[in-house]
């Protein structure tokens, strides 16, 4: 690669929970990365209060997995009544869902971010500013200069907009927001229990046309309560400590058994750019979209979105093919956001009803369906497929999430991408060791692929060679099984780049990054 006078590789714009995962994803691959934001401390309240097992997996992958039990509790019950306390839905996420991960988790989000900016001081390579502002932009041709707040200046070959809904790097990419039509006022507040308190069902939401209200955990020993305002009622009257704790007071919390933490006015509403890369521009998290918290996805997105960078990037900066590859993580996760967005406003239209009659309907439905047994639907079922964007040929499992289970090396067992690592993870079933062509090994190799052989339940571990682990549960065996391919191609965000004959599926992931190889490789399989 041309070697280009800058001070980093990527800036970073913008420190909330995207802007630290992707700082440290990009790190962690030996970046020189450069963060910069305006807040002289993090951010010391909560917005989100839980995240899904598809985002606890890239929590781990960034180096988390020890602390994620001790940041969150397993969400466990999600219930929806009405306004009489009748049952309209109800769930339960699993503690060990399909990703190995607990299928919801309830957390503290300053707690999180601790833990994440702890993860961050552990790179040399990885700077943070805290108190500077950007506000300029300048792209010259192979590097962006960023003007700070103070008049100095920071050059990257990359800058990515993890700066929030109101995004100042969005606003230098002329890009349109495209408005998906759903906006209500809620007041949110957060609050700390005197006393340890179970709660059943541990999140509730009240579908009360009289009130709206949403109950939930907000991680261990906090609460957060959230009531949407009713026509005509104004966001500045009620944002106030004496209106939340008259509010709060339908759900007897007062000042004699709770603290109250904080309140908010928000509207919860939903947004997404168009693009997500001009030049060398590019967004992530709230910058490139926003959405009601109803499913709990906002950060989720933001997660994937840095997962799902982070790797292209990678590729891009390591000269392996060119930055066409970014053109399409905005196609992909623009795909992916909207079905996201869809799913918060259908919960929304749920919740938010204030018409009595129309109230009344909808519990009719729900209540029917309940009689008539209608199980909700499994997480792994609304994790969308991604259906364009880097991918092989059309199977059952490509573009969508490969399951994570428990597997065994000869010297430790857990979960697959601890014991495993993570990255481009090439899986078949039984010994792959005889069947990668040189060529392809050529380029696994550049891409620092990893190749693993998945044996049966029962096999010895110390028979075991290596690269090789056994499935302690049977669950990726049942799942390489289905995939009708001699091998299932997983890239560096646990989608399936899919299943086919080994080197032909290698042949395809070479062809479909572009990568920069000698002709001879190219021609593999
Ligand atoms: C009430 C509520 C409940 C929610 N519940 C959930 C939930 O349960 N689950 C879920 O997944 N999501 C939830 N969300 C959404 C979630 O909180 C957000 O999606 C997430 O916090 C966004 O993170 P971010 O890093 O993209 O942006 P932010 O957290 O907004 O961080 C952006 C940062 O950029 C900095 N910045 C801005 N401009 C500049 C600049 N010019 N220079 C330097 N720095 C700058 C800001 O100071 C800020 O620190 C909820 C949101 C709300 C409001």
């Amino acid at each position: 690669m041309k070697e280009i006078d800058v001070d980093c590789d990527v800036l970073i714009v913008g420190f909330g929970p995207v802007g630290q995962l992707l700082s440290i994803l990009l790190a962690d691959k030996g970046w020189r990365v450069v963060v910069v934001e305006r807040r002289t401390e993090p951010h010391a309240i909560a917005r989100a209060v839980s995240f899904d097992g598809e985002a606890a997996r890239i929590f781990a992958a960034a180096g988390l997995a020890d602390e994620l039990p001790e940041l969150g509790e397993l969400s466990r019950e999600i219930e929806f009544h009405n306004g009489r306390g009748d049952v309209l839905y109800r769930s339960e996420p699993a503690a060990e869902g399909y990703f190995g991960w607990p299928d919801s988790t309830s957390f503290y989000q300053p707690d999180l971010e601790a833990a994440l900016i702890a993860r961050t001081e552990q790179f040399p390579n990885l700077s943070v500013l805290l108190g500077t502002e950007a506000v300029g932009v300048e792209e010259t041709g192979e590097h962006v200069d960023v003007r700070l707040q103070d008049g100095s200046r920071i050059s990257a070959r990359w800058v990515v907009g993890c700066d929030g809904a109101r995004s100042f790097v969005r606003e230098q990419m002329d890009v349109s927001e495209q408005q998906a039509g759903f906006s209500f006022d809620w007041l949110v507040c957060d609050v700390v229990p005197h006393e340890i308190t179970e709660y059943r069902p541990n999140n509730l939401q009240i579908c009360d046309p009289k009130r709206p209200r949403t109950h939930a955990s907000a991680g261990r020993g906090h609460r957060r309560w959230e009531f949407m305002l009713l026509p005509g009622e104004s966001p500045s009257e009620m944002n106030t400590p004496d209106y939340a704790w008259k509010l709060l007071a339908m759900a007897d919390v007062t000042p004699e058994n709770a603290t109250l933490e904080r309140h908010s006015v928000y509207k919860f509403r939903s947004a997404f750019a168009d693009r997500w890369r001009a030049g060398r521009l590019l967004l992530a998290g709230d910058a490139a979209h926003v959405m009601p918290p109803f499913s709990g996805q906002g950060m989720c997105s933001g997660v994937r979105d840095a997962r799902n960078l982070s790797w292209r990037l990678d590729l891009v900066l390591r000269g392996l093919t060119s930055d066409a590859l970014l053109d399409s993580y905005g196609v992909e996760r623009i795909d992916h956001l909207q079905n996201s967005i869809e799913l918060a406003i259908k919960l929304g239209r749920v919740i938010c009803l204030t018409n009595e009659k129309l109230a009344a309907a909808r519990d009719a439905a729900m209540l029917a369906g309940r009689a008539r047994g209608d199980v909700p639907p499994r997480p792994e079922d609304i994790y969308w497929p991604i259906r364009k964007g880097v991918f092989g040929h059309a199977d059952q499992v490509t573009g969508r999430l490969v399951p994570q289970a428990r597997v065994a090396s000869a010297d430790r067992e857990g979960l697959f991408d601890q014991v495993v690592g993570t990255g481009f993870v090439l899986m078949t079933l039984g010994d792959p060791a005889q069947c990668v062509s040189p060529e392809s090994q050529e380029i696994l190799d550049s891409l620092d692929a990893l190749v693993v052989g998945i044996l049966p339940p029962g096999t010895p571990r110390d028979t075991l060679r290596p690269g090789t682990v056994v499935d302690v549960d049977g669950t990726c065996s049942a799942y390489l099984s289905g995939a009708h391919g001699e091998a299932v191609l997983m890239r560096p965000d646990f989608y399936a780049f899919g299943a086919d004959e080994i080197n032909d599926l290698i042949r395809q992931l070479a062809t479909e990054l572009n990568l920069v190889l000698r002709e001879d490789v190219l021609k593999v399989g």
